[in-house]
């Protein structure tokens, strides 16, 4: 294992960071700790430059007029971009996932340019998709139930360059089949939770992917009791 540093940019947790999604990059760095392996959070705030240079890049949710002012900071300050080119690894949930695509229409009808990483676009759906999840993990990227918590309006639709991360077996997702996107390194999701608490075996392909190392689990019984009650929760 590489003795440096692996860092976690939290993007944007001022714009980004509805139901405490910042917990996914606090739960890449513990899982990483508790392991040996050294890692820090690096958080990136509105108006400052987006560095190319980290390992993992984490992305949560907002409403319509935080993605629209997150996703031009982030056009201008095309950072994430280029650290997806030297093949960082980045998970974006729910606002994410939209603004991750190549354009998303608003609510209000209004259609705004994404930051083409993912092959998907977005609009408003006509209802809110709201409450627990659970879907499927697509191509056996993981053991286990996907298992979260959604608000949205936006649904996302893939194009051919895009997969699914799972199939929705409880609530909507990107459509009600669906559920989030994967692409190369790009994982996106529309789950909170946060997701990364709620499914450690997601967290810990990131962390492979990350390091290049294989992880042994880790044995945390609370986390287990936790998703075991809230997979009952939602069945
Ligand atoms: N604004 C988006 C929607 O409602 C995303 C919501 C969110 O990130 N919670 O679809």
């Amino acid at each position: 294992m590489s003795e440096s540093t692996i860092q976690i940019a939290l993007v944007l947790p001022d714009l980004l960071g509805t139901y405490g999604d910042f917990g996914n990059a606090v739960v890449l760095e513990k899982r990483m700790t508790w392991r040996g392996i050294k890692a820090e959070i690096v958080p990136i705030n509105y108006g400052e430059p987006v560095p190319d240079s980290c390992d993992i890049y984490v992305v949560g949710g907002g409403e319509d007029t935080a993605q629209t002012l997150a996703v031009k900071h982030l056009r201008e300050h095309p950072g994430l971009q280029r650290a997806v080119t030297k093949n960082a690894v980045v998970l974006g949930v729910c606002a994410g996932i939209q603004i991750f695509g190549e354009s998303f229409t608003r609510a209000d009808n209004v259609t705004h340019p994404g930051m083409g990483l993912i092959d998907s676009t977005s609009h408003a759906g006509g209802s809110r998709a709201i409450g627990e999840v659970l879907a499927e993990p697509a191509d056996g990227l993981f053991e286990g139930v996907l298992s979260g918590f959604e608000n949205h309006q936006g649904r996302t639709v893939l194009g051919p360059a895009a997969r699914p991360l799972a199939h929705v077996k409880v609530g909507t997702g990107n459509d009600g089949s669906v559920e989030g996107a994967v692409q190369g390194r790009i994982v996106c999701t529309y789950l909170h939770g946060p997701v990364l608490p709620r499914n450690p075996q997601l967290a810990d392909l990131l962390i492979e992917w990350a390091t290049g190392t294989k992880v042994a689990p880790l044995d945390l019984p609370a986390v287990t009791a936790m998703r075991a009650e809230r997979v009952r929760a939602a069945s």
